[in-house]
C-alpha cells in the first residue's frame, strides 16, 4: 500500500481513534479527545462502558477457545490494545488462527501489531467494509488463513451499531450465518438506551462528527441470534457474561455498561 495517498484525517474525530482513548490507548489526536469528552458530557460512563466491552472480547473469546474454537474472525477489530483478540485465543490454543477486518485507514497503519502470531498460530489483515460481507468471504487472505469448512468464531463486537439499517443490518449477519460451518459461534456486543436515558444524545456526539450510530434496544439485539443457539446466559449486558473476579469486584452498573452481549452457537 502506498501510505501518501491514504488521508487519516487527524484534524477530525474519529470513532476507532475515539474508542482508543475511550481504552487509554495512545493512537488519538486532538480533536478525537474533543470528541470524547462531549461524548462523556452526554454519558460520563462512556470510558467505563468501552472498558467493560473490551473485557467481554477478553472472556467470550477464552470461553470458545477454551470449548475447541481454533479459528477466529473479529470484524471491526479497532486499533490494537492490549490484549488483541489473537492474543487471548493464542494464549489458550496457540495455533489459533485469527483473521481481522475493519475499514479504517488507521487500524491498518497500526495492523502490524495485529499480525504477530504465536509461531505455531497465524493471524492475517484485511481492510474491508462490514456491509459487504460477501466481499470479507471472498478474500483470498482469509481463505489462507481459515478453514470455513471447520467452525469459526465470527466477533460483531462494537460496530453493529454503526450499521444503522436494521435491514442492512441483519443482512450482514446472515451472510455471515450462511458462509459458517456447524459449531461456529457469534459473539456480538452493541450499544443499547435500554438502560440509561443519555447513551442516545451520546450517539449524537458521534453522528455530530459525521459517524452514523443506531443503538439498539433487546429485541433488535436478540434478533441477530435467530438462526443461532444462545450460550447461557443468552442475551445479557457485558459485565454480566462470564464475569470473572475483577469485573464482579468492579462493581459496574447495567447502566454504566449499556452495552448488550450474546455469545451463540451454530447448530
Ligand atoms: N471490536 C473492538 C473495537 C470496536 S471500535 C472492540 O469491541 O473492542 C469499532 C471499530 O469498528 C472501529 O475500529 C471502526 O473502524 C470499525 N468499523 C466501523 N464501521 C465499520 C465498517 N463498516 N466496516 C468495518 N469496520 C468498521
Amino acid at each position: 500500500m502506498d501510505d501518501s495517498a491514504v488521508d487519516l484525517q487527524l484534524d477530525r474525530p474519529h470513532s476507532a481513534r475515539m474508542y482508543d482513548y475511550y481504552l487509554g490507548g495512545t493512537t488519538n489526536f486532538p480533536a478525537d479527545r474533543e470528541a470524547v469528552s462531549r461524548v462523556v458530557t452526554a454519558f460520563p460512563q462512556a470510558l467505563i462502558a468501552a472498558r467493560a466491552n473490551r473485557g467481554f472480547m477478553r472472556r467470550a473469546t477464552a470461553y470458545l477457545a477454551e470449548h475447541g474454537l481454533r479459528q477466529f474472525l473479529d470484524v471491526g477489530t479497532g486499533i490494537p490494545t492490549q490484549p488483541n483478540l489473537h492474543e487471548v485465543a493464542q494464549a489458550i490454543v496457540p495455533d489459533a488462527r485469527v483473521v481481522y477486518v475493519d475499514n479504517d485507514p488507521i487500524v491498518l497503519a497500526h495492523a502490524q501489531a495485529l499480525l504477530i502470531s504465536s509461531g505455531q498460530g497465524r493471524t492475517a489483515y484485511i481492510e474491508a467494509d462490514l456491509a459487504q460481507p460477501e466481499e470479507i468471504l471472498k478474500t483470498s487472505v482469509l481463505h489462507e488463513t481459515l478453514d470455513l469448512s471447520q467452525p469459526v468464531a465470527l466477533s460483531l463486537n462494537a460496530v453493529l451499531h454503526f450499521v444503522t439499517d436494521d435491514a442492512q443490518a441483519y443482512r450482514i449477519v446472515d451472510t455471515f450465518t450462511d458462509a459458517l460451518a456447524p459449531g461456529s459461534a457469534l459473539v456480538i456486543s452493541h450499544g443499547t438506551p435500554d438502560f440509561s436515558d443519555t447513551l442516545e444524545s451520546a450517539a449524537g456526539v458521534y453522528r455530530s462528527v459525521g459517524t452514523a450510530v443506531g443503538i439498539r434496544d433487546r429485541a433488535r439485539f436478540t434478533r441477530f441470534f435467530e438462526r443461532w443457539e444462545l450460550v447461557e446466559p443468552g442475551v445479557t449486558l457485558t459485565h454480566r457474561w462470564h464475569p470473572d473476579a475483577a469485573t464482579v469486584a468492579s462493581g459496574i452498573t447495567d447502566s454504566e455498561s449499556s452495552t448488550y452481549v450474546a455469545v451463540a452457537r451454530k447448530l
